[in-house]
């Protein structure tokens, strides 16, 4: 079959050609659209996920919605359970700041847009579906993840019945289309014709192309505008009206989309977190807004898994008991039994600092070497992670192919379910699961991002077991 992919390639070269990502050897090639562009990593084939799970997944996506926005109304919870990260970690601190700042004059969000990705991985010692975490802020690949599908899809009509697989087990994959459906609902309920949607984006952006697909999308079904800004554009070029309207290049602006955003790296100085602060103030919906951001935290994630906290939030007790099947164990470092466990077998946890975008977890011995060192540093510096109880899916041979090259390895995979919320006061226009992305990597790989290089785009094929 490896053999075979380059007759495939051809054959379904409208797919592949799609599937496109920026080289990040090439000058110019994350500024400059249509430089230097390079397939994005994917797998040949679909991967096998129960039908079952499946299921499950897609139903945690409207409690895990509600939950977000119940979670985000409770400013005291979110300051009090992040005020020890704060002090260790600066990133964190820099968006309680303005948390706090928009508390202090009682800001209010009538309309509240969340377009988030619960990821889950199959424990293989428990057979369950586990939790990895909630992404909140600038989740990545409904683009791309939905044309994997199709990719699949089309194979599978050519080939499927030669490998045994039938193209109707592939789940339709809308992401991109939902996702662009929420930006356009979202802009019809901020009710101002001239208004556009604004991109936040990186200087330099790798998956342009995943983007891209939600801007036409926006365009050709909804009609509406995209501007893509930098955080520094926008602090050069914006301003806030008195009554609250976001101007932006001489545009008013009636959704604030981050694609960045949430890594320290995107604001390399104060300009930026002017920036931040000037959208916030505005009365444009931001996806996410900072409420929403810091609730997608790892020490958020950590807190609402401790006992009775759910409870909090929601009133439903079938939807409770849903989303805590589906919790791994997650600890703070101030629990001392855990910590010690975790030096003893370091191979059975995960240590999180507050970090997104991959390349930031420590596993294994670097779990251990830093357990200890922070633990004899004796200061605040252990409340900057969580520890997470580690999940081993099981691994399969999988068909990788990267750079044009398809090779055959021992994988493990992750599901995110895309889910879109989209609410006026007490009116929910919009609570759904709206299509996947599966991500496969090689089982020796800890970490799991395909912009950072560690996975493959997948999709999935349901089997009965
Ligand atoms: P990030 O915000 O950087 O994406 P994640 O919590 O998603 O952080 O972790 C990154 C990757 O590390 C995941 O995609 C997954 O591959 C791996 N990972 C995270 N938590 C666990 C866990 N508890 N068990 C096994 N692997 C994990
Ligand atoms: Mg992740």
């Amino acid at each position: 079959l490896c053999v075979k992919y380059w007759d495939i390639k051809c054959e379904n070269s409208c797919w592949s050609q799609l599937i496109v990502m920026n080289r990040t050897s090439r000058l110019r090639s994350g500024t400059v659209p249509g430089v230097g562009l390079v397939h994005a990593p994917f797998s040949l084939l679909p991967t096998r996920f129960p039908a079952s799970f499946w299921k499950q997944a897609c139903e945690l996506a409207p409690i895990f919605n509600e939950l977000v926005d119940r979670v985000s109304l409770d400013g005291k919870f979110l300051q009090g359970s992040l005020s020890r990260t704060k002090q260790v970690d600066d990133f964190t601190a820099r968006l309680l700041e303005i948390h706090a700042k928009m508390m202090a004059v009682n800001k209010k969000e009538d309309i509240r847009l969340g377009l988030h990705r619960s990821d889950y991985m199959l424990d293989s010692e428990t057979n369950s579906l586990l939790q990895i975490e909630l992404n909140t802020i600038s989740t990545s690949f409904p683009g791309l993840g939905s044309l994997v599908s199709e990719l699949h899809r089309t194979l599978l009509n050519q080939y499927g019945e030669v490998l045994g697989l039938d193209s109707e087990r592939i789940p339709r994959n809308w992401a991109a289309i939902q996702f662009a459906e929420a930006l356009g609902k979202a802009w019809v309920e901020y009710n101002n014709e001239s208004a556009v949607v604004m991109m936040i984006v990186q200087a330099e952006e790798r998956n342009m192309y995943d983007q891209y697909w939600l801007i036409n999308h926006l365009k050709e079904s909804h009609g509406v505008m995209t501007i893509r800004k930098t955080l520094a554009q926008v602090e050069a070029e914006g301003l806030v009206l008195p009554n609250g309207t976001l101007v932006v290049d001489g545009r008013p602006v009636a959704v604030v989309y981050f694609r960045a955003g949430y890594a320290p790296t995107d604001y390399p100085s104060e300009v930026e977190w002017s920036a931040r602060l000037l959208i916030e103030q505005s009365s444009a919906i931001k996806c996410p807004s900072i409420s929403y951001h810091l609730v997608g935290t790892k020490k958020i994630q950590q807190e609402l898994a401790k006992p009775s906290v759910l409870e909090r939030f929601l009133d439903n007790e079938e939807d409770i008991a849903k989303l805590r099947k589906c919790f791994a164990g997650l600890w703070s470092l101030d629990n001392e039994e855990i910590v010690k466990s975790a030096i003893e077998k370091p191979d059975l946890f995960v240590l999180k600092p507050q970090r997104e975008g991959g390349g930031n977890n420590l596993y294994g011995h670097d779990l251990r070497e830093t357990l200890i060192r922070l633990k004899n540093e004796q200061g605040e510096a252990l409340a900057a992670y969580i520890l997470m109880q580690r999940i081993f899916p099981r691994a399969s041979l999988t068909q990788l192919v990267q750079g044009g090259v398809c090779f055959e390895e021992l994988s493990i995979s992750e599901l995110g379910i895309f889910g879109s919320y989209l609410r006026n006061k007490d009116k929910v226009v919009i609570n759904n699961q709206c299509g996947y992305l599966m991500r496969t990597k090689v089982s020796s790989s800890n970490e799991g991002g395909v912009a950072a290089g560690f996975a493959v785009l997948d999709s999935i094929l349901l089997t009965d077991e």
